[in-house]
């Protein structure tokens, strides 16, 4: 069976040694003493001034449209995990989405102003599969209408645009450790950002509003996470640079293997370092991709359909028509990258999909 992707684990000692202090202090949650390192320790790797650890990706979100007082309308992209558009409508705001560029399939800048009303307040849009936005665009339509940009940049560890961390761009970018993701504390998140007023509030926020024993400021929620979570990112946090080796070998290994069929994959954006954290494929029709699925299934191997369906197709929004998000979400298919997969395996994948081309 070769999955999508596979959490990475490190040798158990290592967490065993770092639980053992747990134990000695009898400290689990709540601001713990290795929750404070892996935020040290994640503010230096990624160069960012300020990262908050919180409990998960979608709890990032949701505080970030808090605390920067997001209100009526957000823009925001079709083509994305679920939670994106979820932690919008969660915090009673109504998304308005804006198609997708085919090439990125990120949000398209283009676009962004004609969706712009009397009742936008901020943009949320994702750095899809690690690839970053068109930043500057995005950054030039908020400061000419006065909007705050959220990155949901739950796919982006380890990205880097223009020689500096992707989380250090918009006014809040959001990461997630969740077990699936490149990087990850099984259950994890962060809210980063430049402002030290921001970072006071969501500290603030993500603890109930606790200012102290007995003092509140403003409302908050239980957004924390636990030393258990933290020990996690701290022994993977020594294995990343290996992991984002070994990603960028077999995505390229990936891209020779396909190099004789008509397979498309995204546009790399040119000014990024980029983290192969996935690697999409989008074929011609959404028949051709199903019957890929399937034969791969057969041979016991489980890609997955990301992302599908397109976000304007829920149920709770406003149902307008994103052709491209719509058209590319029938049609793409994420393959199996993780640490250990083998190029033998790569290899079985690649075959299982040209054997599938010459029979349909
Ligand atoms: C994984 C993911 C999330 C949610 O993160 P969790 O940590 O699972 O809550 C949000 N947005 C995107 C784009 C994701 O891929």
């Amino acid at each position: 069976m070769i999955p999508v992707t596979k959490p990475f684990l490190p040798p158990r000692e290592e967490y065993e040694a770092l639980l053992d202090n747990v134990w000695q202090r009898n400290w689990l949650t709540n601001n713990g003493p290795l929750v404070q390192q892996l935020e040290d320790e994640l503010e230096d790797y990624l160069d960012v001034p300020h990262l908050n650890y919180v409990s998960n990706g979608t709890i990032a979100l949701q505080i970030a449209i808090k605390v920067l007082g997001l209100k009526g309308e957000i823009i925001t992209t079709p083509f994305s995990y679920v939670a994106t558009t979820s932690s919008i409508v969660w915090e009673g705001c109504t998304p308005v989405f804006v198609d997708i560029d085919p090439e990125t399939l990120n949000i398209n800048p283009d676009l962004i102003e004609e969706a712009i009303t009397g009742e936008t307040t901020g943009i949320l849009a994702t750095h899809v599969f690690g690839n970053p936005c068109d930043i500057e665009a995005i950054q030039d339509i908020a400061d000419r209408h006065d909007l705050k940009i959220i990155y949901d940049a739950a796919h982006c560890f380890g990205t880097k645009y223009k020689g500096k961390s992707v989380y250090s761009y918009g006014d809040i970018s959001t990461a997630s450790f969740h077990a699936t993701k490149l990087f990850h504390t099984v259950e994890g998140g962060a809210v980063i950002t430049k402002d030290p007023e921001i970072s006071h509030k969501v500290q603030r926020m993500r603890n109930f509003g606790h200012a102290g024993y007995e003092e509140f400021e403003g409302v908050g929620i239980n957004g924390k996470n636990s030393e258990f979570h933290a020990a996690m990112g701290l022994c993977n946090l020594q294995y990343i640079e290996d992991i984002l080796v070994k990603r960028k070998t077999q995505w390229l290994f990936y891209q020779d293997l396909f190099e004789d069929v008509e397979i498309k994959s995204i546009t790399l954006n040119p000014e990024a370092v980029f983290n192969y954290s996935y690697y999409p494929v989008i074929f011609e029709n959404e028949d051709i991709t199903l019957d890929i699925k399937e034969s791969l299934e057969e041979a016991g191997i489980s890609p997955r359909r990301y992302f599908y369906p397109s976000l304007s197709d829920l149920e709770y929004v406003n149902g307008k028509l994103m052709e491209i998000s719509k058209d590319i979400s029938q049609r793409i298919l994420c393959l199996p990258l993780y640490h250990d997969l083998t190029e033998v395996q790569q290899k079985i994948i690649s075959s299982t999909i040209k054997k599938t081309f010459q029979v349909v």
